[in-house]
């Protein structure tokens, strides 16, 4: 008879077979009517699940994260069950769960507009009311190719039929509508009660632009109702901020469809953000011992085929272009190029840390149904450096790196941080455990000497190595993964790199790959959001815009203006035949950080009245005190408060 284990050790025997949800309501009734399902050794299983013997059992409930995904997946069914009721004709394919939510995509004749959207939530709620039980089937595969065919579902057919002939498949039935599922899923409709839809958009079959256009009905739910207004509200601030409408209206970088999706054009006050950053960047890897390389954007396929890329990497890979008859390939990354670099000539434990850092442009095949704004590209450029070590120098290498990426990222105003430490994977690695150890204890040493806190990833490393993932929490509470610091034991082992060592053997050196940005462009897209478009002014690509308030002073502007510009900054005078508060309203909606108002008094006097975008008045001052003011809140590279 079963004896199960629950997650504060404490024990419990059955005298017959139980599921998960006996469980629960054993354990109390609050707790089980707020179960969504369980956890059974380590799996998430339905509440209807019997629990074998021995098992470690524990009740997930909707404020559980994986409790919540339980409540997204459900609410997924929730919405294609409801569209089938509305839309009998519309096609259901796929619903997976997304961060925050969720989405289904449906193949129907025509777009779902706003008021189907309404209608759709409308009979979620209703659906919901009737609190329908969920219940699971394990059917033969080809039963349920032969189902759906029925039903007019080819889709829904099309994928079951990739699935091993060999292999059972599960559905589950919620009132009239069935879907495949692994599952896990809620034991009744009645269990989902905050959700809301939030957007339609096309989406093509299996991302892929020469496939049908379907339609994508994205949703969100949460544990209760304050959550989901709380979300609602981050979104609504995450719509003004939107990098691609913002990048749009202040004129920073496009997307060109004649050049192709996900292909980014940096426009010249994009250009100039980057180059600031890039200059900040270069500075601060100067003071970090780092020496600068420029690498090709081609290799030899035979490269990439040594480097292991085109075995484990080719899905992210354009095909490969003849060159007189060889094979060529664009580069995805830029690690074996600073390899071949490191075999140029044999080097010495005395050369040892070589840091090697590069602005490099890689190519990465995205589906084009996937591609986003700066977010999601096909082309962009990394911040990349490759640090090549003795073993004894890894944490400290480490720590280093570590340090870096929270300054970097600080400057920017990213305090708040999340450090991720990956170990190695169950399944396939390379390198010995020993190695493996002493680099995840190098990676954990360079945290806890610092006093961090980091999350542990258990198995979630890389096959060649442990890594530190990064991610920061921008201005509206929104997460983003961009700095990491990776070991790699594979590379300097398929290009059998090696140094001289103190008694004159040869050594294998360590490698580690590590970005602070991730990629400039979809770090350049977070910075819009974080910032609403409100660039710093040591990042303002227009700091100053100086306003005359009628002709006559039209000279005096010009002359502030060349002032401004030859103490090295940003600016220009607005000279146009328009009145100073239109001007002023319009540079204030570009977000230029300061505005010079200039009248017959300050051109008198030799002053200029500031008045900063946020609408607060300076008052006037002398130019030279306002160059001053300025050249300190650019050098210090000073964030604003103000949102
Ligand atoms: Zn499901
Ligand atoms: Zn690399």
């Amino acid at each position: 008879m079963p004896s199960v284990t629950l997650p504060d050790g404490s024990q419990k025997h059955y005298e017959q077979p139980v599921t998960v949800g006996d469980i629960a309501a054993d354990i109390g009734p609050g707790l089980a009517k707020a179960a969504v399902a369980g956890k059974v050794d380590g799996r998430v299983v339905d509440l209807s699940a019997t629990v074998p013997d021995n098992a470690e059992v524990a009740i997930l409930t909707p404020t559980d994260d994986e409790g919540l995904d339980v409540i997204r997946h459900s609410t997924a069914h929730l919405l294609a069950e409801a569209v089938k009721e509305l839309f009998p004709e519309a096609q259901v394919t796929i619903g997976p769960v997304i961060d925050n939510g969720f989405y289904y995509d449906f193949a129907y004749e025509r777009a779902f507009t706003p008021e189907d959207l309404e209608a759709i939530e409308d009979k979620m709620a209703e659906i919901a009311e009737r609190d329908e039980p969920v219940r699971r089937e394990v059917w033969e595969r080809d039963e349920a190719v032969r189902f759906f065919k029925d039903q007019g579902e080819d889709y829904k057919a099309e994928i079951i039929k990739e699935i091993p002939d060999n292999q059972d498949v599960s559905v589950y039935w919620q009132g009239d509508f069935v879907d495949l599922c692994r599952g896990p899923h809620v034991p009744s409709t009645g269990k989902l009660k905050a959700f809301k839809l939030t957007k339609v958009s096309g989406a093509y079959w299996r991302g892929d632009a020469r496939n049908e256009m379907l339609q994508r009905v994205y949703g969100t739910a949460w544990p209760d109702n304050k959550a989901l207004k709380r979300y609602l509200k981050q979104l609504e601030e995450a719509e003004k901020r939107d990098h691609r409408r913002l990048g749009k209206q202040l004129d920073l970088f496009s997307i060109q469809e004649d050049a192709g999706g996900g292909l980014v054009f940096w426009h010249p006050k994009g250009a100039r953000i980057r180059n600031r950053i890039e200059a900040y960047w270069r500075a601060e890897h100067e003071r970090g011992g780092y020496e600068f390389v420029n690498t090709p954007h081609l290799a030899d396929l035979d490269l990439w085929q040594t480097s292991g890329h085109t075995d484990f990497y080719s899905d992210s890979m354009y095909p490969p272009m003849e060159v007189e008859g060889h094979p060529f390939e664009i580069k995805p990354m830029n690690c074996p190029f600073h390899v071949l670099m490191f075999k140029d000539e044999l080097r010495s434990y005395r050369e040892l840390p070589m840091r090697w850092a590069e602005l490099g442009t890689v190519y990465r095949y995205e589906m084009s149904g996937s591609l986003h704004g700066l977010m999601r590209v096909r082309g962009f450029t990394q911040d990349d450096a490759h640090i090549f070590c003795r073993e004894d120098q890894m944490e400290a290498e480490i720590g280093g790196v570590l340090e870096l990426i929270l300054r970097v990222l600080g400057t920017f105003g990213f305090d708040e941080v999340d450090l991720y430490l990956a170990t190695k994977p169950e399944e396939k690695s390379v390198g010995s455990d020993d190695i493996w150890d002493k680099a995840t204890a190098a990676l954990r040493g360079a945290i806890e000497s610092r006093g961090l806190d980091y999350h542990v990833e258990e198995g979630d490393g890389a096959f060649y190595g442990p890594k530190i993932d990064f991610k920061i929490r921008d201005a509206i509470g929104r997460q983003w993964q961009c700095s990491t610091i990776q070991l790699d034991f594979n590379l300097p082992e398929r290009f059998e790199m090696e140094y001289v060592d103190e008694s004159g053997n040869r050594s294998r050196p360590i490698m580690i790959h590590r970005a602070i940005f991730g990629s400039l462009e979809r770090f350049f897209g977070v910075l819009i959001e974080h910032y609403a478009g409100k660039f710093p002014a040591w990042l303002a690509p227009v700091q100053v815009q100086v306003l005359p308030i009628t002709d006559d002073q039209a000279d005096y502007a010009e002359q502030v203006a060349n002032r401004l510009k030859a103490a090295g900054f940003w600016a220009d005078a607005d000279l146009r035949n328009e009145k100073v508060g239109f001007k002023i309203r319009q540079h204030t909606m570009d977000k230029v950080p300061y505005m010079l108002v200039v009248g017959d008094r300050e051109k008198s006097a030799g002053q200029v009245a500031v008045r900063h975008r946020s609408g607060e008045d300076l008052g006037a001052m002398e130019l030279d005190t306002f160059i001053d003011r300025l050249r300190a809140e650019v050098d210090n590279k000073q964030i604003e408060s103000e949102g």
